[in-house]
This record gives C-alpha cells, sequence and structure tokens, in this order.
C-alpha cells in the first residue's frame, strides 16, 4: 500500500525506521517523493585511453597483474592491481578492503566506477566500486545511519506501488505540454532508464511543481479577493496635502496613487505591490494611502524591516501629515515596555491613526480598533507569512506593499502571484547619476585620497565591507579591523563609525543617527545600510569587494548617495578579474536602471543568487528552479490560469489530486490554514 507506514517496508524494519522518519519519510509514498539529489553514471563504460583526469566513470576491465595486498600497520592495509580494457591500463588502488583479495578473479571482466587521477602520464583509480548492474544510480541526501546502497534498496521496494499514485495532471494539460504520465515521471527520477528518460520525467515533475505552486498563489490570492474591506474613500485633503509639498509629483507616483486609491475605495479588498526603483518615492505614495485611511476613520499601519528604516519612516511620514491633523505613533523593539504599553493603548482604543514600526508590529500585545490599511515596506525583507501576520490584526485590511528590488515581470509574477502590481518607472526631475567607477587595488592610493577631499568639503561617506553577519571567511576584509586602520591612518582626524549586522539594534540606532547628524564623517558597514536610510550630505559611496555582491544590492547600496545636492561618486573595489565579474560591474558603470540592472543580473550571476539566501516564505520547490526554469514557469503558469478559469477553487472532483497536493505543498508556509 502506498501509505503503508515505512517500517512496513522490507529493508526498514523497527531498527532503521527512526533515521527515515529523521528525514520526514512515515510511508511508502513519503518515499516515492523524496527524490535523488544527483545521479551517477553507471551506465555508460568509458574507453580507458579516452579517460580525462578529474572524471568520475566507468571502465570496463580485466586484470593485467596478480592482486596485491599489503598490510602496512595495524588498521590500514592497502589492495592494488592493474587492469586493462586493450586500449590503455588503470592502475587500481583500494585501502583496507582485504575480503577484495580473496573473492577477486583475476580472469573475470568487472566494471569499475571510480574517480580517475592521471599522474605523470600514469592513470590511477582509487577505491573504485565494483560495479554488477551497470546503470544510472541515484543519490540521495541523507542523514546519519542510513548508506545509499540501503536507501536505493527500499526505494526499489517502494516503486513496486508506483501505479498506486494517482495521475494530477489533467490528460488535457498533459497532452497540450507533452508531459509524462506521473508513474513514469516517479520510476525515472529514481531509477532512470536512460538520461533522456530522466529528462522527460524531471519535466514534468517540474512543470507540476510549478503548476501546483502557481495554482496555491492564484487561489491565495482568489481568496482574499473575494473577502470584504472597509472602503476607504474619503479623499477630501489628498490635493490639499499634495499642495504643501515642496515638490510636485512625477507622472508615475500620481499614477500609482490613483490606482492604490481607486482599490481602496471599493469593499474588495486591496492587494498591490509597489515597485519603484531607491529614490523613486515610495514614502509619499504610502504617506498619501495612509492619509486617505484615517480621514476615513479608519487606522493604517507601516511595516518596515529594520529599526532605522521605521524610524526614518516615522519621522518624514510625521513631517508629512501630522499638520493634516493625523496622529502618528512609532513602535519597535528597541523601545521600553513601559513606552511600548503606551503606544498599545493608543493603538487599541483609536487615538492613533497611523502606527509606523518593525516586526514590533506582530506582537500578540497589538491590538487595533479598526485597522483597515496595511503598509510593508521593502517587502523581501519579509516572508508572505509576516506580511499576511499583521493583516490578521486588522478585519481584512487593504495592503500595500512597497519593495525597492526590481525583479523581472516573470519572477514577480511567481514571487507576488498573490498581488496587482504598480510600477514606479520614473524618478523625480533633477537626479543626477552617481558617477559610478570599477578599480582594483591600484587606485586605492587615489581613492584614499579623493576621500579626503570630499571629506574637507564638508562630505561624508560610506564604506560597504560584504557582511560580517553571513559570511566569515577570513579573505574578506574585517569591518571592524577596516575601520580601526582607516581611523588610525588614512582617515585621522575625522570620525570614523562602524555599523554591522551583529550590533544591538539600539546601538545601529544610536550610529546611523550620529551619521545622519554629521557626527560621523565616515561610516563603514556592512550591508545593514542597504535599504532606505536617507542622509543627504553623503556623496560618496565605496564598495569593498563588490565583486561579492549582487547587482541589485550594489545598485540599492549606490542608492544611499546622490540623495542631496551634492555630485556623487560610487566607487567599486573588486578583486580578481574574471570574464564575468567585469561585465557586471561594466554594467554598474554604465547603467542606472534598477530593473536593468535586476535583469542581466539573472542573466549573468544565475538566478539562484538572485535574492540572496532571504526567504520569500514560499514553499520549497524540489525539482524546478524558479530561476532558471524560466520557460516552464511560463507554460506552468498558463495551465494554471486554464485550470482556475475553469473550477476556481478546486472543488470539482476531478482537481481533488491537484488540490490536496497544494494544501501539502503550502503547509509549511501556513499560508492555507488562514484566512
Ligand atoms: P524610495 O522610493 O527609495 O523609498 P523615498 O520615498 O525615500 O524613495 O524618496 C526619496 C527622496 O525623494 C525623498 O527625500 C523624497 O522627499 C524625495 N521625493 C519623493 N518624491 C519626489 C518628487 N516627486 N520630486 C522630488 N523629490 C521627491
Ligand atoms: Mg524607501
Amino acid at each position: 500500500m502506498l501509505n503503508a507506514e515505512i517500517s512496513q517496508i522490507s529493508g526498514v524494519g523497527k531498527y532503521r525506521e527512526r533515521h527515515f522518519k529523521r528525514l520526514g519519510l512515515h510511508t511508502a509514498y513519503d518515499m516515492l517523493c523524496y527524490f535523488p539529489r544527483s545521479y551517477e553514471d553507471r551506465s555508460t563504460i568509458k574507453r580507458i585511453c579516452d579517460l580525462i583526469d578529474g572524471e568520475t566513470v566507468c571502465i570496463k576491465a580485466t586484470a593485467c597483474t596478480v592482486f596485491k595486498s599489503r598490510r602496512v600497520r595495524r588498521g590500514l592495509s592497502y589492495q592494488k592491481i592493474t587492469v586493462t580494457d586493450n586500449t590503455g591500463v588503470v592502475f587500481i588502488t583500494w585501502f583496507n578492503q582485504d575480503y577484495l583479495a580473496k573473492n577477486f578473479d583475476l580472469s573475470a571482466e568487472y566494471i569499475y566506477y571510480g574517480k580517475i587521477a592521471v599522474k605523470n602520464g600514469r592513470v590511477e583509480m582509487n577505491s573504485p566500486v565494483i560495479v554488477k548492474d551497470n546503470k544510472i544510480e541515484p543519490v540521495y541526501p541523507l542523514t546519519s545511519g542510513l548508506t545509499q546502497n540501503i536507501f536505493r534498496k527500499v526505494m526499489e521496494n517502494c516503486i513496486g506501488y508506483i501505479n498506486q499514485i494517482p495521475e494530477s495532471l489533467p490528460a488535457r494539460i498533459r497532452e497540450k505540454y507533452t508531459l509524462c504520465a506521473i508513474d513514469y515521471a516517479i520510476d525515472n527520477i529514481h531509477f532512470p532508464k536512460s538520461f533522456e528518460k530522466l529528462t522527460h520525467a524531471r519535466y514534468r515533475l517540474a512543470f507540476e511543481e510549478l503548476f501546483l505552486l502557481q495554482l496555491g498563489l492564484r487561489m491565495l490570492k482568489k481568496r482574499r479577493t473575494v473577502l470584504t474591506a472597509k472602503a476607504l474613500c474619503n479623499r477630501a485633503n489628498v490635493e490639499g496635502f499634495i499642495k504643501t509639498l515642496p515638490f510636485s509629483l512625477t507622472r508615475a507616483q500620481n499614477r500609482v496613487i490613483e490606482e492604490i486609491l481607486s482599490d481602496m475605495q471599493n469593499v474588495r479588498v486591496m492587494n498591490r505591490l509597489v515597485q519603484g526603483d531607491v529614490g523613486s518615492g515610495k514614502t509619499i505614495v504610502a504617506a498619501i494611502a495612509m492619509l486617505v485611511a484615517a480621514d476615513s476613520g479608519a487606522q493604517a499601519a507601516m511595516m518596515a524591516p529594520t529599526e532605522i528604516l521605521a524610524q526614518q519612516h516615522y519621522q518624514s511620514i510625521r513631517g508629512y501629515l501630522e499638520k493634516m491633523g493625523v496622529k502618528i505613533s512609532l513602535l519597535t523593539g528597541s523601545m521600553s515596555p513601559k513606552q511600548k504599553l503606551a503606544v498599545y493603548d493608543e493603538i487599541k482604543n483609536g487615538q492613533v491613526q497611523i502606527v509606523i514600526g518593525t516586526h514590533a508590529l506582530l506582537q500578540s500585545g497589538v491590538e487595533f480598533k479598526n485597522l483597515c490599511l496595511v503598509v510593508t515596506d521593502e517587502q523581501h525583507r519579509f516572508g508572505v507569512k509576516q506580511r499576511s501576520a499583521l493583516a490578521e490584526k486588522g478585519n481584512t485590511p487593504h495592503l500595500l506593499v512597497m519593495t525597492a528590488t526590481p525583479i523581472p515581470r516573470t519572477l514577480s509574477l511567481i514571487l507576488y502571484g498573490d498581488l496587482d502590481v504598480s510600477i514606479i518607472d520614473e524618478l523625480p526631475p533633477g537626479r543626477k547619476t552617481i558617477e559610478t567607477y570599477a578599480v582594483n587595488e591600484s587606485m586605492r592610493k587615489r581613492i584614499n585620497k579623493f576621500m579626503l577631499r570630499q571629506l574637507s568639503e564638508g562630505r561624508q561617506i560610506y564604506i560597504v565591507c560584504p557582511l560580517v553577519e553571513e559570511n566569515e571567511d577570513l579573505e574578506l576584509k574585517a569591518a571592524t579591523e577596516y575601520a580601526d586602520h582607516l581611523q588610525n591612518n588614512v582617515l585621522k582626524g575625522f570620525s570614523v563609525g562602524l555599523i554591522h549586522g551583529r550590533m544591538k539594534a539600539k546601538d545601529k540606532d544610536d550610529i546611523m543617527r550620529r551619521f545622519a547628524n554629521g557626527q560621523i564623517n565616515v561610516l563603514v558597514s556592512t550591508t545593514v545600510i542597504e535599504v532606505g536610510v536617507n542622509v543627504p550630505n553623503a556623496s560618496l559611496m565605496i564598495i569593498e569587494n563588490a565583486e561579492r555582491f549582487g547587482l541589485s544590492q550594489l545598485h540599492q547600496l549606490r542608492g544611499r548617495v546622490g540623495r542631496g545636492e551634492w555630485k556623487s561618486y560610487c566607487i567599486l573595489f573588486c578583486e580578481g578579474g574574471s570574464d564575468i565579474t567585469r561585465q557586471r560591474m561594466k554594467i554598474m558603470t554604465e547603467t542606472s536602471d534598477g530593473f536593468k540592472i535586476a535583469e542581466k543580473d539573472l542573466e549573468l550571476r544565475g538566478p539562484g543568487e538572485f535574492f540572496g539566501t532571504r526567504q520569500h516564505g514560499l514553499p520549497e520547490l524540489k525539482v524546478a528552479n524558479l530561476y532558471s526554469d524560466m520557460d516552464l514557469v511560463k507554460k506552468s503558469g498558463q495551465a494554471a490560469n486554464d485550470l482556475i478559469m475553469r473550477d476556481p477553487m478546486l472543488e470539482n472532483s476531478e482537481n481533488a489530486v491537484i488540490k490536496k497536493k497544494i494544501e501539502d505543498m503550502f503547509a509549511q508556509t501556513g499560508l492555507f490554514g488562514q484566512n
């Protein structure tokens, strides 16, 4: 039975059961859905004369020397033999395989699978496996207590149940996109009869995965959009407020504001993502949405990923809206319990209309009187789940998500498949481009001089080193040492501050505040300054080991300068001159369009790294790759749309398997558990 307990499967038993369970494998079906991490090709046999240094291959050969077995010392022996296939010879060595000597048949032809090393023209193979069954072998991700051989045996026993697996994709879709059947796919993902069959199996499974993912996201969106929200339609103060601004809004800002406000005046709940390059002016857009919420008798909350950012938003939004008679509060983790309680009170009794804060907003003590608009800034820092956690504090509030990470359209369809998208594709007029240079160590002295010149003109400088917190590679310049070095040498007489991810929020804030008010001239930091901070007097951004950063990240960092009236510069120090590095740096020096940069980054660096290690809160994919299987993303997206047109909430019995699979897929995300 497909649902047979794992301990019932021959080869597992009571003794090994716990190892399988540790991998999350409780039934035969779980086993069949646990896919190999890679494969060993023991199916193709290479001629010895064609062997290449470093490759792992199969050869088929007979012995041409006697079998030597020697004991070096207690616990260490080696076995040697030379074999040939008549195109060349290979010197084979094993360690501690004494039993081999006894059983080895010198006249027999064996297949050896192992790694080739060529030393002084001598072809060697160390500790090869003698292959009995020459085929493609799966390699599974395992924990201690299990070996590949045991695991494969058990898997072979499970494969017997394969015809009990229900087909999940409708025949119509399988035909249209030429996808193989589920049993064929599962069989061949585990024990591929050929690489071609493996490709077919993978294709189908990847398609299905992306199909289910997109269906799930579409359903989430449907489910939210059928919910009723409070219509927020009092725009009476909007025009007057816009007149008070020291600048006029860009066309793009006006368009996006209109999109947001017309969503909000509906009882259909808003789910909108605003994408806009650094500096495109997203804050004011959010402020206007919150003004309308407040004027419509509701509360609005805005969540930012860091304390610094929350504070800056608080200050600028208070600057904008307090004069409009709106009461605004700040709520962050570093506030004292007493301060927090006071804010909790104001929120609960409705004295405060707008709350700006960090994750602290998600705490259970926070209860709103009438939360109808939720804004999250820099969305890629939050998981999908946190976004909805804040929403749950209200009674189906309208949702506005803002991000500066320019995401290519295809990707945003997936990552934000449950949101409508508005794009601010225009910067305010008069923004000067930031002159960007990619340099190497030979320019160090000149750059140091340049720093001094900027400082003596009264400007401030950011110096960014790659993360201390995530990557402790010794070769990276530790930001700490570097700051000391600068302070004591090149930048003697100026004040150098240091900020990094391991510091307490309070200390970070303190440093940022001193940088913002000019007490600190040069700020050495890890990427913690990446998002949103605004110090208009800073005119120079120096990035060390720039090759370690994603281009989009570099672009965000660069966006910290050029915020004031001063001509601004970005210097990218980079080591090593691989072609890719050079191309990437060239893009940075030539382009200031965040979207173009993001697309190029995807193209050059491989998309896996696009979002770094950051969680986006979506289900994990086992076969498909969101970034490189772009074509598959599109096709499966079409198929998902098609299905949802026919059966919006998957209530048809023919779609029951799909529905169940989606629920399983989203189980860890918690997204389907709630409303
Ligand atoms: P981001 O989109 O990166 O969050 P901000 O909202 O922080 O950008 O805006 C960056 C700066 O541009 C702020 O100082 C803001 O006051 C200013 N700004 C916003 N909109 C305009 C505009 N239409 N014209 C001129 N300056 C603007
Ligand atoms: Mg911002």
